[in-house]
């Protein structure tokens, strides 16, 4: 999804902007897709992961998707694309990729 910067800057008044730009609603950050800045993408490859779930607790951004307690890929919404599931898995199951 692309933004338009300008209507955005252009929308928002100072007056509606908090003391410090401090944010107080919990629980926001699922709502922005941050995807949007990746310039690697992983691509998981399900024949080869064995479900250890290695990749899962150090991913930053919480974008390694389980179904109960499987892996079943990757949210592209949220992932950045820095590459540590891929560097921690130990049976190649993640290559990273080039962002099209
Ligand atoms: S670390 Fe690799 S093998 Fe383990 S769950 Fe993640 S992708 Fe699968
Ligand atoms: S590339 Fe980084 S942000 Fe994306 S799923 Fe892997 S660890 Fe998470």
């Amino acid at each position: 999804m692309k933004h338009d910067y300008k209507k955005l800057q252009d929308d928002v008044r100072w007056e509606d902007i908090s003391e410090g730009g401090l944010i107080y609603a919990e629980g926001n950050s699922v709502a922005v897709n941050t995807g949007d800045w990746r310039t690697n993408r992983p691509i998981w490859n399900e024949e080869k992961c064995k479900q250890c779930l290695l990749c899962f607790p150090v991913c930053p951004d919480s974008s390694i998707k389980l179904e109960g307690d499987k892996m079943s890929g990757i949210n592209y919404y949220h992932c950045k694309g820095c590459g540590i599931c891929a560097n921690v898995c130990p049976f190649d199951a993640i290559d990273m990729v080039t962002e099209e």
